[in-house]
């Protein structure tokens, strides 16, 4: 378990347990022993086949916990409590989830839900996000907020007001200046009281990849003099009580409490400044960027790390507003977060088989490089290859093991090396830098998985996630690996972990490709289920929800989701599978007829075409590998 790091990342959700399996605490550290879900048992629930006792689900698949959404949401919600309790903060904290980090019905519903006790609500950045969230909110507390950012039209607005009309706590977050008018127009002719905040651009700047929407070049929000003409807008229409909140974000994964610090602290100052020129201010809302520490390094020093708790981070944000407000003479105001990162981000676990391994396995035979001894060029690269193997003189074999390789590859090219002799000659050259220390003892490990689908971060922006077996974890690995997956694409590759590593501690598989290897990759709970394709139609995994039990098992699987089939691709990139698969039968009815055999040979031959085309149509498009 050391390893792979488990007690740095993992903490207090994941740990290897005494079988060398991956444990779930679903409850955090308020999990007892008994309570522990043993995540191979999970796979071995689902994948099992319904006759034995199993849901008959193929891999990969996405495991959502609950339980640790809960206890994530709990921790965030009474670390600010106890931040507002120690320092005498005046006001409370009410938090939103930002639905873009994980839309899935459910995830959303379950912190809907579990939030409701604190009035905890949603933030939307788009139409289709708005409707679900005004449609959770629906279910949830009354107060809850329903913050409304991103780029708006006249829908989008309209949409917002009428959420007020429903009593729903709407507020209408200005990105853009031009958003201004419409919300005057429109709240008037919808006649609705709007609830506006606007985003602030901060000139506090993150520096790291998440940053790039911080500072005064940042993509959203706006600037000093726009906010000055907002409010000169909204005094002149007799509607500045409706400005009551303040937004900024200054990107994901901030670093450091000290940058935290700066930029809440200034945000806090226009939010002052705002109270003086007489809006209605109630609230901050500090935006995301509420880290996680992938990488178990707790340094802060990367993109896949940083240095605090979740603790520091409320501490740091209600010192800050504490601070000004108090130097100001202001009212402190509710504060209002949009950690989406945070919340979800170890909910779920994505797993997926290694399904075979690449081992060199070159030979050579002494039939096949007799030809070296015989032409004359080859046989002094050879003949020098020998003696530095004698001398054991690595360099030089290195250096000759690659003569003599180009040189036989030219004469493959010329035509006069046969393809058993080619291979005969990679064979020797591989036993030779075996026996000399110098063969690669990275394998590539084939995974039954699509990076662009499930881990598009990794692919898109080399975001690193804990990749582990998710069992035997009380073995030593034999091996190394990097992991190649099943798209036809180079890029579908992860050879670069946590830890700066560019492989990975592997065991080598059961019987030379076992299907019985199963990784898991954590923390991916955020952004990564949202931003994946369908590349080579590889479609989404399948899903479970696994909750903890007091039953005779520690779990119950509460909800079970095939992965899309192909015919869901196909689909959703416009084809129409039901056609397509009553084309194919009936080419398949025609030529069955009438190839003369007896008739039930043939019926029964086509009934096995028919039913062929049907499950691969019906099946997930990932490999199918046997229980
Ligand atoms: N709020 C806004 C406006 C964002 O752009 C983002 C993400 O980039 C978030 C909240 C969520 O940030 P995080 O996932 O870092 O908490």
């Amino acid at each position: 378990a050391a390893l792979y790091r488990i007690d740095g990342w993992g903490a207090p959700y994941f740990t290897a347990n005494t079988s060398g399996n991956i444990s779930i605490r679903p409850h955090g550290s308020n999990t007892l022993p008994h309570q522990d879900i043993d995540l191979l048992k999970v796979v071995k629930k689902v994948t099992d086949p319904k006759p034995f006792g199993g849901l008959g689900l193929q891999l990969p698949v996405i495991v959502r916990f609950p339980d640790v959404l809960k206890n994530r949401l709990e921790c965030l919600q009474s670390a600010f409590d106890f931040a507002v309790q120690s320092q005498g903060y005046d006001s409370h904290y009410q938090g939103v989830y930002p639905v873009k980090c994980n839309q899935d019905r459910f995830v959303v519903e379950d912190i809907v839900k579990f939030g409701s006790g604190f009035r905890f609500g949603l933030e939307a950045g788009s139409k289709p996000e708005i409707l679900l969230a005004m449609s959770c909110l629906v279910k949830g507390n009354r107060e809850a907020f329903l913050v409304c950012n991103g780029f708006k039209d006249v829908e989008y607005i309209s949409l917002a007001l009428l959420g007020r009309k429903l009593a729903l706590n709407t507020v209408i977050v200005l990105e853009q200046e031009e958003e201004l008018d419409l919300v005057i127009d429109l709240s008037r002719k919808m006649n609705v009281r709007p609830v506006i905040g606007l985003r602030a651009k901060l000139r506090t700047k993150h520096s790291g990849h998440f940053g790039s929407t911080s500072g005064e070049k940042g993509k959203f929000g706006l600037t000093t003099s726009q906010i000055v003409r907002v409010v000169r807008k909204l005094r002149e229409s007799g509607m500045l009580d409706c400005l009551q909140l303040l937004h900024f974000h200054i990107g994901s994964q901030i670093p450091s409490t000290a940058l935290l610090s700066d930029g809440v602290g200034e945000a806090a100052q226009l939010y002052c400044e705002l109270v003086r020129l007489g809006a209605g201010m109630k609230v901050i809302d500090v935006g995301g960027g509420l880290g996680i520490d992938y990488d178990g390094s707790k340094s802060g020093e990367s993109d896949l790390s940083v240095g605090y708790t979740l603790e520091e981070y409320a501490e740091a944000v209600v010192a800050s507003v504490r601070s000004v407000c108090d130097r100001r003479s202001v009212k402190h105001p509710v504060i209002c977060s949009e950690s989406g990162r945070a919340i979800v981000s170890h909910h779920s676990v994505l797993i997926f088989e290694a399904v075979s391994a690449a081992k060199p396995m070159a030979q050579a035979h002494h039939d096949d490089i007799q030809f070296l001894l015989e032409c004359d060029e080859a046989r002094v690269d050879y003949e020098d290859l020998y003696a530095a193997v004698m001398r054991g003189d690595q360099e030089s074999c290195l250096l000759y093991v690659d003569k003599l390789k180009q040189r036989c590859v030219d004469g493959f090219k010329d035509g006069v090396l046969s393809i058993e002799q080619l291979a005969s000659v990679d064979g020797l050259c591989e036993w030779v830098l075996k026996a000399i220390g110098a063969s690669d003892p990275v394998q590539t490990y084939n995974i039954n998985l699509s990076v662009f689908t499930s881990i598009p971060d990794l692919w898109g922006i080399d975001q690193l996630f804990p990749i582990v077996p998710i069992h035997k974890l009380d073995q030593r690995p034999g091996a190394r690996g990097v992991l190649s997956d099943l798209t036809c694409d180079s890029d579908g590759k992860i050879d670069k972990f946590i830890g700066g590593e560019s492989s990975l501690p592997l065991h080598e598989l059961d019987g030379g490709g076992g299907g019985s290897y199963f990784l898991g990759m954590f923390l991916g709970g955020a952004y990564e289920e949202a931003l994946g394709g369908v590349h080579n139609l590889f479609g989404g995994p399948s899903v479970v929800r696994v909750s903890q039990s007091d039953g005779p098992h520690s779990f119950a699987v509460t909800r079970a989701m095939p992965g899309q089939s192909s015919a869901d691709v196909l689909r959703a990139v416009q084809h129409e599978p039901e056609i397509m698969f009553q084309s194919l039968k009936h080419r398949a009815e025609k030529l069955m007829h009438t190839k003369g055999g007896g008739e039930d040979e043939d019926d029964e031959e086509l009934n096995n075409v028919v039913a062929c085309l049907d499950r691969s149509f019906n099946n997930m498009p990932y490999l199918a590998t046997e229980p």
